[in-house]
Parts: structure tokens; C-alpha cells; sequence
């Protein structure tokens, strides 16, 4: 089954659900940053919560999610938009944590201190910025935290990322519910109550049933229409021009001494670890800038 996100909503526009299957964005992804199993799992969670928030958003608007915890991972970014491209890195791709309980301990490699923050780019004159505690760091239920009270659209989060006896990514998705105004507590109760019932989206995925499929059975005999149905790829816009831009952020001095190295400077993009690379007189062209 090809990654893609399916986003319905109910017949009376009160009630909103996202699906995705994200295997292959995960796989990918990990592989570029090179995570060990906790890590992965970590890092595929906020991928594909990135994915399923990404299906909010329309025509050009952009939004990143960063999760910075006190624990070995250190930060995990996740940029997304309207179209389903999707790119991530890791600051310590290695997290060197036992499971505990079986259970990867995404939570103890994330830290359970620190926040979210995300960034959406809808726009308009400046970016739209919010921040929240950390509530489990397991993630999903940080995100729901987020789009509860920082958004004010109770929602429900649920992402699973599940690895196979080698340790590669054998499945990963996500579904994503919400009550939007003004609100019907007593059937957001009622999928509340389903979603918790449902076997985890990963065992789902491995049955055979599709996005639009698990909606169906957790939405049942609710009324709804499909509003969308987005691909998922991997994507990283950076190009040439971008790096040379961070370079000149660097300053003055800082470009001096690597213009003093005598040989060209490397610069390796985190997020695709693609490598530009920048000749003496090219830095020192940037200096005189
Ligand atoms: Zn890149």
C-alpha cells in the first residue's frame, strides 16, 4: 500500500477524521538520519502526526513541528505541507535505550520535560508560532494537547510506528479525530470510545485495510463524505542558494575561519544529507557581501 492520508468529515461538518499510512515516509526518513529502533519509533510517531496535521492545511501553507526534550534525542523536526511533503531530522539519531515494559521508551529518549513548538506558515505577514509542555512525550498525546488547547479543537491522536524482528520499519500510521464547532460531546464520546476499542493502527494496516477503510470503521454508521485524499512523499526543498544563505548567518567571522581552512567548506543538508560544497573564494565572496 502506497503512504497516503485520507481526511473525512461527518455529513454535518461536526466531526473530522484523518487516516495515513506512512511506512515508506518512515522508512525513508530514518534510514537518511540513521536512527536506532527507539529513535525510529520516536521520530515516526512525529512524522506521521506531521502528516496527519499537514492534511488541515491548503494550497501553499506549510507547518513544522519540533519536539525538544531533555532526553538523549535532544530536538526532532518535522516539516510538511498541503501537498503530503514530508522531510525530518534528529539532532542524536541514537537514543541507546532498552525498551521497558516491551515497549520502546520513546518517552524516556524524547525526555519527559521540554516542548512542543509549532510553526505554521499560512501565509500572511509572520508565521503562526505556539508552544506546549510536553505532556507524556509520547507524542501522540502531545500533539492532541496541542490542537486541544493551544488550537481549541478537542482532538484525538493516535500514531504507531511498528518494527519487525530485524528492526525495520514493518508498519507505521495514524488517525487523528476532531470535534469542531460548536461541538457534539455526546458523539465525540462515542468515537472517543471506538478509537480506544480499535486495535492499533499498525496491526490495522497489516490486516490489509487502507485509510479510507479504518475511517470507516471507526466513523461506522455516521454519515460522512471524503473531503481528501493526498499522497505521501519525501521531500526537502533545500537547495544552493538556501545553505549559502545560512552560511552568511554564520557571520563575519565565522566564514573567515573557515575561509582560513584552505580547502572547501562541506555543508550537509539534515534533513536529505544532500552536500554542498563552497570554494575559498566563494566564502570569501560571501564575506564581502
Ligand atoms: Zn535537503
Amino acid at each position: 500500500m502506497q503512504d497516503h492520508m485520507v481526511r473525512i468529515v461527518s455529513s454535518d461538518g461536526l466531526l473530522r477524521g484523518v487516516a495515513a499510512v506512512t511506512t515508506d515516509l518512515v522508512k525513508e526518513i530514518c534510514q537518511k538520519q540513521q536512527t536506532d529502533l527507539t529513535a525510529t519509533v520516536a521520530l515516526g510517531r512525529l512524522l506521521t502526526g506531521g502528516a496527519l496535521l499537514g492534511c488541515l492545511l491548503k494550497g501553499q501553507q506549510r507547518l513544522a513541528l519540533v519536539v525538544e526534550g531533555n532526553g538523549p534525542l535532544g530536538k526532532l523536526s518535522v516539516e510538511t505541507d498541503a501537498d503530503g511533503r514530508v522531510r525530518g531530522s534528529i539532532r542524536n539519531p541514537v537514543a541507546g535505550l532498552p525498551p521497558k515494559a516491551d515497549r520502546f521508551d520513546v518517552a524516556g529518549a524524547v525526555g519527559r520535560a521540554g516542548f512542543l513548538h509549532v510553526w505554521k506558515d499560512l501565509g500572511l505577514k509572520a508565521p503562526y508560532q505556539s508552544m506546549v509542555q510536553l505532556q507524556s512525550s509520547e507524542i501522540a498525546e502531545d500533539l492532541a494537547w496541542y490542537l486541544t488547547s493551544s488550537e481549541q479543537i478537542p482532538s484525538s491522536v493516535s500514531l504507531g510506528v511498528e518494527l519487525d524482528s530485524a528492526g525495520q520499519v514493518a508498519a507505521a500510521g495514524g488517525l487523528l479525530i476532531q470535534a469542531l464547532p460548536p461541538g457534539d460531546e455526546q458523539r465525540v464520546d462515542l468515537l472517543v470510545e471506538r478509537l480506544q476499542q480499535l486495535p492499533p493502527v499498525t496491526s490495522l494496516l497489516r490486516q490489509g485495510l487502507d485509510p479510507a477503510g479504518i475511517l470507516a470503521q471507526l466513523f461506522n454508521e455516521l454519515d460522512f463524505r471524503v473531503q481528501a485524499e493526498v499522497p505521501l512523499s519525501f521531500y526537502c526543498p533545500c537547495d544552493r542558494q538556501q545553505i549559502q544563505q545560512m552560511l552568511v548567518g554564520l557571520g563575519v567571522a565565522e566564514l573567515q575561519s573557515l575561509a582560513d581552512e584552505q580547502q572547501p567548506a562541506e555543508v550537509t543538508c539534515e534533513y536529505c544529507r544532500s552536500q554542498y560544497h563552497f570554494s575559498q573564494q566563494e566564502l570569501l565572496a560571501l564575506i564581502n557581501k
